[in-house]
């Protein structure tokens, strides 16, 4: 049996990140970038005027109006003498000479010259060539996560198509006799299987999609069922079956189809029989049953290797530490993680604690850590939460 932290990082050792694949940026959303992503071009490609008004030749206030210059126009082969100004407008090619754009705003007019009102310094109002980002420079490194902003700045660069870390194909398999599928009627000794529909909603957050298999609590059919599916995907996620009762089939199973054993069992409550192990690159995640076990499992360990894999460094779920609201009691050996609800920097332990029971998970925004070594609490201590994503 060993301690929280040692299965979390014996979890990132084991877990690699896989390939990268090149996709369309706006199919990229949430992946990792796998290389350092360079500007092509000068961001802006050319000095650029920032607002509507006009370009002036010199420092002076009186100016000729020799023409205008409007946006996406090249005015590369003008240039302006120093008592010379043009009409230009935001976005729009400034020509050669200009000393500085003076915002319409402060510009007096008639047909043929414009008096500026206040004294412009030199480049005023001018986005200079390059000054977003120079042609060849690193525009995101490796590792940054595509959001709608790192898409945006992408495209202003020309930028559709990138390598990303791929995301893991996912296969949970549920094992039990007692299982039906919710929509069905229950008959007697029956219950219904959610353990995988709750685990495929919370990947749904990871825009990654799972495959659904279940078997009964039947020894070959376990083995052939985790054999096969360990064909098939890179992250193998079971439920159930991984106890000591003598229908638990699936750790014995795992060993037999070749599965090395990291550790089985953490110090910790929900959860204590959790299996991970790892097959060549592939890794196994043996949830307990019981569906608020599996399900905190599956946010303390599955989806730190989930990000692992898929190149995210910043792998745990957010950490936050918060006043408890009221005095808390337990054993001193294993760490609790409680469903629990935190506002502003309070954190409440909600009812309903039992590994059973989904119903305060329902209600939980977060999960309480009380760690191994301290079995007493008092209202207004300091404890850490993981914030439920
Ligand atoms: P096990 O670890 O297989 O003994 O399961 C522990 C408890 O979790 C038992 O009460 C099972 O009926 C329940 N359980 C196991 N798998 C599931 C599932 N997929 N959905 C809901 N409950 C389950
Ligand atoms: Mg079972």
């Amino acid at each position: 049996m060993i301690s929280v932290k040692e299965a979390q990082s014996k979890i990132q050792e084991n877990s690699r990140i896989l390939n990268s694949v090149s996709k369309s940026v706006e199919n990229a959303l949430d992946q990792v970038l796998s290389e350092d992503v360079k500007s092509p071009i000068h961001m802006p490609p050319f000095s650029q005027s920032a607002m509507d008004g006009y370009a002036i030749g010199s420092q002076g206030n009186t100016f000729k109006l020799v023409g205008e210059i409007q946006a996406g126009a090249d005015s590369s082969g003008m240039t302006l003498k120093s008592n010379e100004a043009v009409r230009i407008f935001t976005g729009a090619m400034i020509p050669n000479g200009t000393f500085a754009v003076a915002k319409q705003e402060i510009v007096e007019k008639n047909k043929t010259e414009i008096r500026i009102t206040e004294k412009q310094k030199h480049l005023q109002n001018i986005r200079p060539l390059g000054e977003q980002i120079k042609k060849g420079d690193i525009a995101l490194p490796k590792g940054t996560v595509i959001t709608p902003g790192t898409a945006g700045f992408l495209y202003t660069l020309g930028v559709n198509q990138v390598s990303v870390t791929k995301k893991p194909n996912i296969i949970i398999l549920s094992t039990g006799n007692e299982l039906v599928p919710p929509g069905q009627e229950l008959s007697p000794g029956k219950i219904y299987e959610s353990n995988t529909y709750t685990l495929k909603t919370a990947l749904k957050k990871f825009r990654i999609q799972v495959t659904i298999k279940t078997v009964e609590d039947n020894y070959e059919a376990t083995k052939k069922s985790i054999q096969e599916s360990l064909n098939e995907c890179d992250i193998l996620i079971t439920t159930g079956g991984i106890s000591v009762g003598d229908y638990d089939f699936v750790g014995k199973a795992m060993e037999e189809v070749g599965v090395e054993s990291i550790f089985y069992k953490i110090k910790q409550k929900p959860g204590k029989p959790i299996f991970f192990g790892k097959r060549n690159s592939k890794v196994v995640f043996g949830l307990p049953g019981n569906p608020a076990a599996a399900l905190s499992c599956f946010y303390l360990y599955v989806t730190p290797g989930i990000r692992k894999m898929c190149g995210i460094s910043d792998v745990s779920l957010e950490k936050r530490t918060l006043k408890l609201t009221s005095d808390y009691t337990k054993s001193k050996n294993l760490t609790h993680f409680l469903k629990a609800k935190c506002y502003g920097d309070k954190v409440a332990i909600l009812g309903a604690q039992s590994s059973a029971m989904l119903s305060s998970f329902a209600s939980a925004n977060c999960l309480a850590c009380l760690p191994e070594g301290q079995s007493e609490w008092k209202k207004g201590d300091a404890i850490e939460v993981y914030i439920l994503p």
